[in-house]
């Protein structure tokens, strides 16, 4: 019996918010999203191997390793600013 068995990721964008980056130095939109590594078996995915947040820098690309509280607290200003704008 053959056994297919590996990991799939998937990537989520959580929000877009717009700051200075770190690395370039120019105030651009900064996307905030989610990769999920999911073990599967036959191509389908079973369960959750690991989540990691990142913020990525629309002007250079530079990637930036968030925490998860960071993630949603960049998610939670995004939204407070879509309803007061
Ligand atoms: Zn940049």
């Amino acid at each position: 019996m053959i056994l297919l068995f590996g990991t799939r990721a998937t990537v989520e964008t959580l929000a877009i918010v717009s700051f200075v980056c770190h690395y370039c130095g120019v105030a651009a939109p900064q996307e905030v999203y989610r990769r999920v590594n999911r073990f599967t078996i036959f191509f389908l995915p079973l369960f959750r191997l690991s989540t990691r947040h990142f913020v990525e820098c629309s002007n250079c690309a530079a990637t930036t390793a968030l925490t998860e509280e960071q993630a949603r607290n960049g998610a939670a200003y995004a939204a407070q600013r879509r309803t007061t704008a």
